[in-house]
């Protein structure tokens, strides 16, 4: 399967600010912030996108939810923070391995554009 960027932080081939792992995911701060808390959460499990996961991956998906909402009580940020999945180069997907983008530390207008 397709290696990214990501994959190569996961193994720590290249650098990158992780702050949170487990046994399934692994949280680094975005390196191009987009709010004051601009975390990644990423599977260790290479998943290219969302809409590529199986019904076989939906323990892991669960794993990552409530990862984020860790890392956000870890960060202070108690319950106010978005969680984004950008899902294919329509939807603005840059990096193809699957990532939750959790924001915090500022107002978020709704529709996001
Ligand atoms: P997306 O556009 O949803 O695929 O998001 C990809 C995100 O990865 C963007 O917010 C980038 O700023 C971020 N990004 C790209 N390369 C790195 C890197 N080496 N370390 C941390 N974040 C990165």
């Amino acid at each position: 399967m397709a290696d990214s960027i990501f994959g190569k932080i996961i193994r720590r081939e290249i650098p990158a600010d992780i702050i949170y792992e487990d046994e399934l995911c692994l949280a680094f701060r975005d390196v191009n912030p987009r709010a004051p808390v601009h975390v990644l959460v990423v599977p260790k499990k290479t998943l290219l996108q969302l809409s590529a996961a199986t019904d076989e991956d939906q323990s892991l998906l669960g794993h990552m939810l409530l990862a984020a909402d860790k890392i956000a009580g870890q960060l202070g940020v108690g319950d106010a923070y978005r969680l984004v999945v950008n899902n294919g180069a329509g939807a603005g997907q840059t990096v193809f391995h699957l990532h939750l983008h959790l924001l915090a530390g500022r107002p978020f207008t709704w529709p996001p554009g």
